[in-house]
């Protein structure tokens, strides 16, 4: 019962303006897809402020904050919930450290970012966090619950 449980774990993933503009919301999402991973929410956002404020509500009194609200709302922003056995801890993996700088070469952060304000990707950090995030930037309808084991169109 666990192991379905854990099957069925969601987070949200988000391409970040810089990515978008650069041209790699093919590559990110091919990234999670290689992986294992079920896309199970999908969509192009421009986000207002209050959302921007509220996704990063944590860090309202840090310094960078007009900043980082400033540059996700410019968007256009990635919005994606992934699914799978352990994604929120794996997603963190796969995009690496916050700061490119202390990044590895092979996570999307060290990969293809050099600017911790400019670093390309969010991955929630806990799963708490994750539902609170999904629920934010997504309506109930538009997540979909679909199974890749019954592949009916594919020959
Ligand atoms: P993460 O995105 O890895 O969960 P945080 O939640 O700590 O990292 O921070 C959210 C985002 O705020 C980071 O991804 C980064 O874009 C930005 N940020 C964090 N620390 C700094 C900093 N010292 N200077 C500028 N931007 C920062
Ligand atoms: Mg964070």
């Amino acid at each position: 019962k666990f192991l379905v449980m854990n099957r069925r774990e969601r987070t949200f993933t988000a391409i970040k303006p810089d990515a978008v503009h650069r041209g790699l919301v093919g590559e990110i999402i091919s990234i999670f897809e290689r992986k294992g991973y079920k896309l199970v929410g999908l969509k192009l956002v421009l986000p207002d402020r209050k959302l921007a404020e509220n996704h990063y509500s944590e860090l309202r009194d840090k310094p960078f904050f007009p900043d980082l609200v400033d540059f996700i709302s410019s968007g256009p922003v990635v919005a994606m919930c992934w699914e799978g056995k352990d994604v929120v801890r794996t997603a963190r993996k796969l995009l690496g450290a916050t700061n490119p700088l202390e990044s590895e070469p092979g996570t999307i952060r060290g990969r293809y970012g050099i600017d911790i304000g400019r670093n390309v990707v969010h991955s929630s950090d806990a799963v708490t966090t994750a539902e609170r995030e999904i629920q934010l930037w997504f309506t109930e309808h538009e997540l979909v619950d679909w199974d890749p084991a019954v592949a009916r169109w594919v020959y």
